[in-house]
Order: C-alpha cells, then structure tokens, then sequence
C-alpha cells in the first residue's frame, strides 16, 4: 500500500504531461521531437508521386521528400507514421493535430494559407487533361465545352479552376483521382483534370489506356502543409529541402519517379523563407 501512492502520484504526473503536450500540440508549439515516431500525411494512389504498393510499403517522390526530410528532423524510416490525406482532408488532418506535416501534391493557394502554414514550395506543377488513348474530340481546354464529362476530385484546386473558368463544363468531383481514373477508364466520364504529374502518372501506368492533352492551363506550387503558426517547424523543413537540393537528392528523386513519365528535369523552385 505504501509504495501505491507514489505510483499513483508518478501516474498523474504523466497524465498531466500527456495532457500538457497534446495541448503544445495542438497549439503548433511543439516539436515533432517530443514523441517518438513524426505522423506524416501523404496520398496513397498516385502513382509516380506517392502510392502504397500491395505489399503496404509507400514509394514515389512525394514520399522521399518526405522521407528526407523526416531523416532531418531525426526520424528514421522506421519511426515515421503515414497517414493518408486525400484532397479535401489536408487542412483538416492538420488543424486537428493528426499529422505533423503533409506532403500530398498540395498546392500553396492563399485561401489554404488562411488555415494552415506552408514550407517549400519543392515542385512546380499545372493542370492538365488526361483522356481515354483512342479520343479525338479533347485536345485541350478550348475543347472542354460540349457538355463533356470532366473528373476531378473535392477540395483541390484544379476542380475550383473548371468550376470558376469552365461553367460549361459537366464537373463531377470524386474523393480520390484514382476514383476518376477508373470511370474515365469504364467510359462514366470523359476526361480526368489535375497536376499533369499526377496524370503523368497514371498514363505511364496504364501504358497504350490513357494519354495527356494539352497544355498546362495554371501554375501548382507543391508545398509542405504544417499546424498554422508552426514557424519552427516550417523552417526546418525549408532547411532540409535546401539540402535535399544541394546533395543531388531532390534531382535524384525526380528522375526515378518521373524520369518513366518521360517529364525533363525541370530547376527545382526556389523556396520562400
Ligand atoms: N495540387 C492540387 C491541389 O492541391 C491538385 C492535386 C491534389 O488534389 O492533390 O489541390
């Protein structure tokens, strides 16, 4: 009986240390050192940029970005938690603590900035098409009227462009890309918009399916969402991206992810301190 109380008096102190530090992080103040693993949120199924492959291991560039910087940051393979973050739920994993970052082909727009807080950019991206190999009739944007059936996904920036730009345009807005992919592969729809490294992907994938028209039709800036007001945070990710850049690594990552999707290697962005 005599030693409970000490134990009991050790557990409440953890309690309120637990307590202390969900409040740290949920106020953006603390670092991803404070616990042992770092929780990282990335897409599952876009293939070339960030994909989880059957046996449940993750690949593409989105996540070696990730990876190095984490390897920074001090968290090894081994320790990272990945989460997955589609489009509509970036912000969202990020203001309620579930992630410490997120390297999700997120655009930098100044609405999300409202919200939450970006390091990067690390890639430069714009929209584009990608329709069934065997079409005629899509070439490009001009080519968008005629009630023509066009994918994208909810939350993400190229289905706000169609909707502000192409009002003649049938939208329909899906969770996943991969989602989109599938129904323009069964003949629902008739043309997938987004990142065209996004496309890319799914062409090289999918050889002799699917192709890419057009040109790009806006300017993406890849950045690194974390916790609005994270300021430490955002820095040290920028200094690992500009270290990835100065060891070859970024380039080295561009080339096997991308060099397939026949994509030249474009001068990474410089990123915004
Ligand atoms: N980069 C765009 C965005 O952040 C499109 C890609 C995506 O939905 O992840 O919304």
């Amino acid at each position: 009986m005599r030693t409970a109380r000490p134990l009991h008096l050790l557990a409440r102190v953890c309690a309120a240390l637990t307590v202390a530090s969900a409040l740290a992080i949920f106020a953006g103040g603390c670092s991803p050192h404070d616990s042992d693993n770092i929780t990282i949120g990335v897409k599952f199924d876009q293939p070339g940029l960030s994909v989880k492959r059957p046996d449940g291991s993750l690949g593409g560039f989105d996540v070696e970005v990730a990876r190095y910087i984490a390897a920074r940051l001090g968290y090894p393979p081994d320790r990272i938690t990945w989460i997955e973050a589609p489009s509509a739920q970036r912000e969202m994993l990020l203001r309620n603590g579930q992630v410490d970052f997120v390297v999700a082909t997120y655009s930098i727009t100044d609405s999300r900035r409202q919200k939450v807080d970006f390091a990067g950019p690390y890639l430069l991206t714009g929209q584009s098409l990608l329709v069934r190999a065997d079409n005629t009739e899509i070439d490009g944007t001009a080519s968008l009227h005629r009630n023509k059936k066009l994918c994208s996904v909810s939350g993400s920036t190229p289905a706000q462009r169609i909707k502000d730009r192409y009002p003649g345009v049938q939208l329909q807005r899906y969770d996943t890309y991969s989602a989109c992919v599938e129904a323009l592969r069964n003949g629902a729809i008739d043309a997938v918009t987004t990142d065209d490294v996004i496309l890319a992907g799914y062409a090289a994938q999918n050889p002799g399916i699917f192709k890419l028209v057009g040109d790009r039709f806006s300017q993406e800036l890849y950045g690194i969402g974390v916790h609005k007001g994270n300021e430490g945070l955002r820095q040290r990710i920028n200094e690992a991206l500009e270290e990835m850049k100065r060891d070859g690594s970024w380039q080295a990552a561009f080339q096997d992810n991308f060099g397939p999707a026949g994509f030249p290697m474009p001068e990474p962005p410089q990123i915004s301190r």
